[in-house]
Order: C-alpha cells, then sequence, then structure tokens
C-alpha cells in the first residue's frame, strides 16, 4: 500500500514537472521580433493563421535572410513577422531606430486573460495588446493574424516614435489605421 502511494506520488510529481517543461517557451529571433511560443506545433498553426500574400512592401529592401537557408516553419514565421513590421513603419511613416518588439503567442484567450489578469489585476477584454513597459505583444493562437499583428506592432511602433506619447485615444486611432490599410 505504501509502495503504491509513493508510486503515485512519484508520477504526481513527474507529470506536473513534465507540464511545466511542456509550458516553457520557445523562441525564434528575427531582425524586428523576438517571437515566443509555446511549441512547435502551435508555430505550425501561427504560420497558417498569419498571411503576408496580400502585403506588398514600397521600398523592397530584402528581408534579411537566415543563415541555413531551409524553408522551415521557423524561418517563414520570422519572414513574415517582419514583413508586418516593416509594413507598418511604412503605413505610420515612422521609422524609430533598432526597436525590435518580444510577442508572447500562448495557447487561447483563456490563458491570456490569466495573463492580463495578472498585469493589470483587470478583466481582459481584448484579444491581443500591447504593454510599453515590457515592450511586448500578448496575444494568442487562437487569436493571431496579420491584422492583429500590426495593430499590436503599431502600438510599438508609434510608442517608441514619440518623445511624449500622445493620449492613448490618438494612439488607437493611429493603431485601428494600420490594420485598416495593410493591404493598401
Ligand atoms: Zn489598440
Amino acid at each position: 500500500m505504501r509502495m503504491a502511494a509513493i508510486t503515485v506520488c512519484l508520477l504526481l510529481c513527474w507529470c506536473s514537472s513534465f507540464s511545466r517543461a511542456a509550458q516553457k517557451w520557445k523562441k525564434i529571433e528575427s531582425e524586428y521580433c523576438e517571437i515566443y511560443f509555446l511549441s512547435y506545433r502551435e508555430l505550425k498553426k501561427i504560420n497558417s493563421n498569419v498571411d503576408v500574400s496580400l502585403i506588398s512592401l514600397n521600398v523592397e529592401k530584402k528581408i534579411r535572410s537566415p543563415k541555413i537557408k531551409t524553408k522551415s516553419i521557423s524561418n517563414e514565421v520570422k519572414r513574415k513577422f517582419d514583413v508586418i513590421f516593416r509594413k507598418v513603419k511604412e503605413i505610420l511613416d515612422m521609422h524609430p531606430r533598432g526597436v525590435k518588439v518580444k510577442i508572447n503567442i500562448y495557447l487561447n484567450k483563456k490563458q491570456l486573460d490569466r495573463v492580463h489578469h495578472k498585469l493589470f489585476k483587470q478583466k481582459n477584454r481584448a484579444i491581443s495588446f500591447y504593454v510599453y513597459k515590457t515592450n511586448t505583444i500578448y496575444t494568442s493562437v487562437q487569436h493571431i493574424s496579420e491584422g492583429v499583428l500590426a495593430h499590436e506592432m503599431g502600438h510599438c511602433i508609434i510608442d517608441h516614435y514619440f518623445v511624449v506619447l500622445p493620449p492613448r485615444k490618438v494612439q488607437e486611432i493611429l493603431a485601428v489605421y494600420v490594420d485598416s490599410h495593410l493591404n493598401d
């Protein structure tokens, strides 16, 4: 009986440490973004939810190609996020120097709500949000899209461009302008 209890305990401990390990962030880094995600299976979903095929850049500066030239999912995601970031800078005509944004991609809105509550002690109403203090976009695989990313990257660029931050309403108007002109 005692042996059985110990086995159960060990099993539970192993399971909980396993699930903690499974929640560990994985990171890929592009020219403009540090992208944090929870598994490569999720990264695949992120890749299919973010479509940049209709986004055209005015200045065809080549996105810095990764050292190993394989068409991996990671490289595809990095390329897409950089295309969006550059497009947002073009739309706003704001080019703050050396800005690199962090993007935490949770599994779903439920996880995102928990993070929002931890940060602000408030109920979350958004499918994604940007925090200047941590320079991080918080979003989820469930709702990520090129439009969502463009909007939040807009917040990041606006906040880094102005020495004195414009009023919240103006920031929001500009960020909405960004995602509505993404495919122009
Ligand atoms: Zn916004």
